[in-house]
């Protein structure tokens, strides 16, 4: 035999002998599937708070995260018996059973965020519960504790976290700039400002309060606050479906889609403007981004993309959510009936809102683009359209008075 076919590894009588990780360098590798970057632990804190029941969120950012995030709450706090098991790896109180992982109802589930950002960073935590009468503060480092105490607080909890990815080089080298970070943390406070009105949201870089909401319940005020009040002035609700049928199977509706669509002059040449929540849950779905376009057929030029903020809410049985450590991908039982009640919902309110229908030569069964079969075309008309055969909108006199945000 050749030589050379085989060459023994130089490394193998060097490797060591196979041994079960330490629980600490266990976690953070487990803690790079959750904690990514700054915008990542930001997102767990407040996705608790939000199960806690908190009214008030208050955010603190400095350095695009990488120094501090601290995210204060009036929720329901944690009990100074659990502050310390609420750090462990798989530790959760809102799930017990695997039925429990059939239906969530919260936005976490899994365990793993607080062990995770623990993992990575100095973490110091204050909580109150409304039945004890001291809050208790814990402080970790690298998820080892450091201190504990009696502590007069509020109810709620407030985490602040400090010199994230200290102790893991590689992933502080590959973090973007502050600037890109404190983008994905707007980002994100922003959608779920949009996602829960009836939160009063406020977050702060360095020392300055950048966004806020007022929790008042009203998210068109939100989304002046997030677009600017000329946008929000031209969005149109979009039309609630009092059927008690899906339309295109018969069978009892369970999918409601509420939220704004866009007048189509309020075009991007990206999909930035498309938002998707799945029972208050912020997910990427380009296929549903796409049954807001399709919406849009034949209502805008090539290559421009509408705005559309869009609330689904389904039995939480049909959606599963645990798909991806970040949740932010989810899998439909059955996405055909969620794309067409999306693109319905949107389509409806397009044509109910058009100021000005008119008859002309467009036709929508015969576009070939995909999705609307003539049944679809029908279901979506009026009966005076119909009569027509066919229906053209115009949006002229709404595109002039329209400004684009930068
Ligand atoms: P998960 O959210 O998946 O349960 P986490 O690691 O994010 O896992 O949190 C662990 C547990 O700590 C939660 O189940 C909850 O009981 C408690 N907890 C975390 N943050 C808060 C908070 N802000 N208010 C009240 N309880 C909290
Ligand atoms: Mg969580």
């Amino acid at each position: 035999p050749n030589p050379t076919s085989y060459i023994p590894n130089p490394w193998y009588n060097t490797c060591m002998s196979i041994q079960v990780l330490t629980a600490q360098l266990a976690s953070q590798i487990a803690a790079g599937e959750v904690v990514e970057r700054p915008s990542s632990v930001v997102k767990e804190l407040v996705e608790n708070a939000l199960d806690a029941g908190a009214a008030t969120i208050n955010i603190t950012v400095r350095g695009g995260g990488r120094d501090l995030i601290q995210v204060a709450d009036n929720g329901a706090g944690i009990a100074a018996s659990e502050i310390e098991t609420a750090f462990l790896r798989h530790a959760t109180s809102k799930l017990s059973t695997a039925d429990d992982l059939a239906a969530i109802e919260t936005l976490g589930f899994r365990g793993e965020a607080l062990a995770a950002i623990a993992a990575v960073s100095h973490v110091t935590v204050v909580s109150r519960t409304a039945a004890e009468d001291a809050g208790t503060r814990l402080q970790l480092e690298g998820g080892e504790k450091i201190s504990r105490e009696l502590v007069g607080a509020p109810q709620g909890t407030v985490i602040a976290v400090e010199t994230l990815f200290y102790n893991v080089p590689a992933r502080l080298k590959f973090l973007k700039s502050i600037t890109t970070e404190r983008r994905l943390i707007d980002e994100f406070i922003t959608r779920m400002a949009l996602a829960y009105p009836q939160v009063r949201f406020r977050l702060t870089h360095e020392n300055r309060i950048t966004f806020q909401t007022s929790g008042s319940g009203d998210l068109q005020e939100v989304l002046g606050e997030v677009y600017g009040a000329d946008t929000a002035r031209q969005l149109l609700p979009i039309l609630p479906d009092d059927r008690s049928q899906d339309a295109a199977t018969g069978e009892p509706r369970t999918i409601t889609v509420t939220g704004f669509a866009g007048p189509p002059g309020l075009n991007w040449a990206n999909r930035s403007r498309i938002i998707l929540f799945v029972n208050g849950r912020w997910i990427k779905d380009s296929s549903l981004s796409y049954a807001v376009i399709q919406a849009y057929h034949t209502l805008l030029p090539t290559g421009r993309f509408p705005f559309g903020i869009i609330f689904i809410t389904m039995p939480v049985a049909d959606v599963d959510v645990n798909v991806h450590p970040t949740k932010i991908e989810v899998r439909f039982q059955r996405p055909n009936r969620v794309f067409s009640a999306v693109q319905r919902a949107v389509r409806e309110t397009l044509i109910a809102e058009s100021p000005v229908p008119a008859v002309s030569s467009w036709s929508m069964g015969t576009s070939g683009a995909g999705g609307w079969t003539p049944a679809a075309a029908r279901a979506l008309t009026t009966p005076r359209e119909t009569d027509q055969g066919a229906l053209q909108l115009d949006w002229s006199s709404h595109a002039a008075d329209v400004t684009l945000p930068p």
